[in-house]
């Protein structure tokens, strides 16, 4: 419907980002228009809410960006999932493989535990790396992950099959 319109007009491709032959899909103009950012925040939201999320995990930078807001809308709290290095106190961390070389993402060590329900939100989901990678961080910490929620998933790199094994009937959902 309209909400579905307003969220697809404010993706905007930019081929050659960050490199040749990649087509990048840029937010930045949704995040722009107040309208379309509060049906994104609202749609969010309204996953925390349905999944029964005691608290919401972004993944950053831009997982940042939406879960903040959709946290604080649905009135839980909300957890960073950051790059390595990052985060000032204990922390636990888990590698992922990448075309060239290897990633790692942090949590804080106490930032979720057993008896949190944790949806983890980012912008797009593109070879489930990332995503992969922050639920099993989030599960080592005893918490249970509710689900992951998507703006977007590019589907010709296989993300969701990669994410599905590793969720093992945890919902993942793209807007
Ligand atoms: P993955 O680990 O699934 O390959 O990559 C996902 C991560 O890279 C997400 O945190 C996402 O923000 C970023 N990413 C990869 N491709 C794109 C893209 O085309 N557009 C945007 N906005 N982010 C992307």
């Amino acid at each position: 419907g309209g909400d579905r319109e307003l969220l697809l007009n404010g993706i905007r491709d930019v081929p050659d980002h960050p490199k040749p032959g990649v087509v990048f899909k840029d937010i930045t103009p949704l995040l722009a228009d107040p309208r379309a950012f509060s049906v994104l925040t609202d749609a969010l939201a309204a996953a925390v809410t349905r999944h029964g999320a005691t608290a919401v995990a972004g993944l950053e930078a831009r997982g940042f960006i939406l879960a903040a807001p959709a946290a604080l809308r649905a009135g839980v709290g909300f957890v960073p999932v950051r790059k390595a290095g990052k985060l000032p106190g204990e922390t636990v961390g888990e590698s992922y493989e990448l075309e060239y070389g290897t990633a790692e993402v942090e949590l804080h060590a106490d930032a979720t535990g057993p008896g949190d329900r944790v949806l983890v939100i980012d912008d797009v989901l593109a070879t489930g790396g990332t995503a992969e990678a922050s639920v099993r961080l989030i599960r080592r910490t005893g918490a249970e992950v509710v689900g992951v929620t998507v703006l977007l998933e590019l589907g010709f790199l296989g993300g969701r099959e990669r994410l599905l094994e590793t969720l093992d009937g945890t919902p993942l959902e793209s807007l």
